[in-house]
């Protein structure tokens, strides 16, 4: 990408990097200064001497990485470093999500992070903010993607645990134990059967919990004594748990998938699931589109996902346009199963469907 001399943030090895301030925004190497926009695992990553978080993301942060030396702000609280003012907006992804606006010596930059602008009831909603370039990221920059509202696809849902749970069969829905997890549980009608989860998703369901986040009871495995209560359960867990002796617990269970790729026919073909549930913790490609308007930017720097896609549609609305090459998303899939549970949609995106070679297929 063309570089200006005056640039806010520059990519450099150890990820995005604001030179007059002499910070990070969600390195992946470990630095002094880290500004992290939300806690999953590609985003916020161990190791930095010192975090800088929005408050509503450090109980999160903290239970995903222990102990760390974080400083929580609040929305729009304004930081000052080495005369760059720093302030967290809410970006409606996960719990705490936060975009990050850079001021510095009359200009303006928003790292956006991931996130949503159709607001849900388990983080702050997405807040446009003015700025004179927009770092997007553009995981479901594609135009076949497009969300129908959330509350058509938690009906399906619910249609699906209502039916299996009437049939005598737990309905076992796989989704991202941070984000995904909270937002089904806050979703779905409660009422149905009992909800279980995975000893995965409960630490982050505290961490909702202590955050005010109004979350139905959970209980784990163990806890449901009534076995033939079992038969009626919602069991949330992460994808990792497919085919694993954990998910053997649940005979006969009907499975599902909750993801934004379940857009892709093939993404569910391969996950070899009952069900796929199209729903994102990301923004659609309106919703980017919706997004970057909102920052009346002219310059727009392009992070993980469909780059070129998105890049070539902005440039013939007449922007500058560029492209960040990071590390965030595509290094942790296929890494299911192993110590670090992949988080987030980026996490699942299919093999071969990366950068400029969507190969989706419609429904
Ligand atoms: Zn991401
Ligand atoms: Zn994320």
């Amino acid at each position: 990408m063309r570089e200006h001399r005056e640039d806010l943030v520059v990519e450099t090895p150890s990820g995005l990097y604001c030179p007059p301030g002499d910070f990070y925004i969600d390195p992946w190497r470990p630095v002094d200064r880290a500004v992290i926009t939300h806690a999953h695992a590609d985003h916020a990553r161990a190791g930095h001497r010192h975090y800088l978080a929005s408050a509503r993301s450090v109980g999160v942060l903290r239970a995903r990485l222990g102990d760390i030396e974080v400083q929580g702000v609040g929305w729009g609280e304004r930081v000052v470093h080495r005369g760059v003012a720093v302030s967290l907006h809410p970006a409606g992804h996960v719990l705490g999500s936060a975009q990050v606006r850079i001021e510095h010596a009359g200009r303006v930059w928003v790292v956006s992070g991931d996130y949503r602008v159709e607001a849900d009831p388990t983080c702050d909603a997405f807040e446009p903010v003015r700025c004179d370039c927009f770092v997007t990221e553009s995981t479901f920059g594609l135009p076949i993607y497009r969300w129908q509202p959330q509350q058509a696809v938690f009906a399906q849902i619910d249609a699906w645990w209502r039916a299996n749970a009437e049939a005598g069969r737990p309905s076992l829905l796989m989704g991202y134990s941070f984000g995904k997890a909270q937002r089904l549980l806050a979703g779905v009608e409660a009422s149905i059967g009992p909800i279980v989860v995975h000893g995965a998703v409960e630490p982050i369901n505290r961490a909702y919990r202590e955050a005010g986040i109004a979350l139905p009871p959970t209980h784990s495995v163990a806890q449901v004594q009534d076995k033939a209560a079992l038969r009626r359960a919602l069991v949330i867990a992460p994808p990792s748990v497919q085919g694993s002796a954990w998910s053997r617990r649940f005979p006969e269970a009907s499975d599902a998938f909750a993801s934004g790729w379940m857009r892709l026919r093939g993404a569910r073909r391969r996950r070899g699931v009952d069900r796929g549930f199209v729903l994102s913790d990301h923004a659609d490609w309106p919703g980017l589109l919706e997004a970057i308007a909102a920052t009346g930017a002219q310059r727009v720097i392009v992070t993980h996902g469909y780059e070129a896609v998105m890049v070539r549609w902005l440039q013939q609305q007449g922007l500058e346009a560029g492209a960040f090459r990071t590390e965030y998303g595509d290094e942790q899939f296929g890494a299911e199963g192993g110590a670090v549970e992949p988080q987030g949609d980026a996490a699942a995106r299919p093999v071969g469907a990366a950068g400029t070679g969507p190969q989706a297929e419609e429904e």
